[in-house]
């Protein structure tokens, strides 16, 4: 049996994997501060005698005997991570710099959750890991892009420097279950407007893309990433590469739910990417023919099911 830390536990897709982990036959411990996460989302865990519940910040050390770490804690919908971008980078940088030390001590090997973000708005298309990225240092999104920039610096820093074992994924858009109803990112907007009947908000014309990954697949991919060779340090993407533009969504989501709602537009944030798409290659070749199985129309509807049912208990 490992024990497994999981930072950000309680959060969107901390909390699938915390499940995930235990049906595995882990212990898990599961760290959160609560900013955006819930204890709802792992509630039914707190029976089992492996799961275990910590209330603390990564912008402080924490130690315990642990064999894998996987690093989730920061917010990721830009309505909240831009709430506190001083804590957003905080939690980004200290955050690793912590989880990083406590790998180093208990020689734990340790999983960084990067993001397609990384990739700023992307001139090339899809994105690769080897593109650098094209990345606004002093705009609204750079606390979170930057954050998550200088984390891979570490983790690739820790690595060569003190022979940690590291494991980076570039994660895509995801959704599903478990997403906080005022997260405010794109999916979870437009399914509670659906199902509330009220207007679509569309930022900008709709013509931007995303590239759009259901949890579970993430969550697969995030598993083979952690059980993957030793030498294979990543970065590597974990998305999706069915892009749609945000239009296709709402209309998507419309349909699915049979709402009445109408779509506005609203103006697009500044440095809104215009696309983004994962190239999945690398993970195909390393992570075991890994790639994502349930497609769009599938997840949006087992999406809109979690939400019905959440919004009719409120
Ligand atoms: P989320 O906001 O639901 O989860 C983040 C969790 O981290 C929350 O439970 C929050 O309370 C916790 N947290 C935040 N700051 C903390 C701190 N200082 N100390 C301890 N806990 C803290 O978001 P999510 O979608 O589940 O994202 C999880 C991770 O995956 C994040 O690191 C995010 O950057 C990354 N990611 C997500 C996506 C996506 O589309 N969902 C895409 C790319 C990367
Ligand atoms: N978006 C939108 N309406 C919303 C929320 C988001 O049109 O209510 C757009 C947003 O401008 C962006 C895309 O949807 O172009 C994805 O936004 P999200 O915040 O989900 O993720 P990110 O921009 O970080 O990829």
């Amino acid at each position: 049996m490992k024990r497994v830390l999981v930072t950000g536990g309680a959060g969107f897709i901390g909390s699938h994997l915390c499940e995930r982990l235990l049906k595995e036959g882990n212990d898990v411990i599961c760290l959160d501060n609560y900013f955006t996460g819930s204890k709802k989302n792992i509630a039914h865990l707190l029976d089992n005698p492996y799961f275990e519940l910590v209330r603390h910040d990564v912008t402080s050390p924490y130690f315990a005997e642990v064999d894998e770490i996987y690093n989730l804690a920061c917010p990721a919908s830009p309505v909240h991570y831009q709430y506190n971008p001083i804590k957003t980078i905080k939690t980004s940088v200290m955050g690793a710099i912590n989880m990083l030390g406590l790998a180093k001590r208990v020689k734990a090997r340790i999983l960084q959750a990067s993001t397609s973000e990384v990739y700023g708005d992307p001139e090339i298309h899809p994105q690769t890991e080897d593109y650098w990225g094209n990345v606004n240092p002093i705009g609204i999104r750079s606390c979170y892009d930057e954050g998550k920039r200088c984390a891979e610096t570490l983790f690739m820093d820790y690595h060569n420097q003190n022979n940690v074992d590291i494991k980076i994924i570039r994660i895509f858009n995801t959704y599903g279950p478990n997403m906080n109803p005022d997260d405010g990112r794109v999916v979870s907007n437009f399914i509670v407007q659906a199902l509330q009947n009220e207007d679509i908000t569309i930022f900008g014309d709709g013509s931007q893309t995303r590239s759009f990954q259901y949890v579970d697949d993430l969550v697969e991919g995030m598993s083979r990433m952690m059980q993957t060779r030793h030498n294979f340090t990543g970065p590597v993407n974990i998305g999706n590469p069915n892009e749609f533009t945000i239009l296709e969504l709402a209309q998507n989501v419309i349909e699915l739910t049979n709402s009445k709602s109408k779509i506005i537009n609203l103006p697009l944030p500044q440095d809104d990417p215009t696309q983004r798409q994962p190239d999945i290659s690398l993970a195909k070749k390393e992570l075991d023919n890994w790639e994502p199985k349930i497609q769009l129309r599938e997840g949006l509807q087992k999406t809109i099911t979690y939400f019905d049912t959440l919004l009719k208990d409120q």
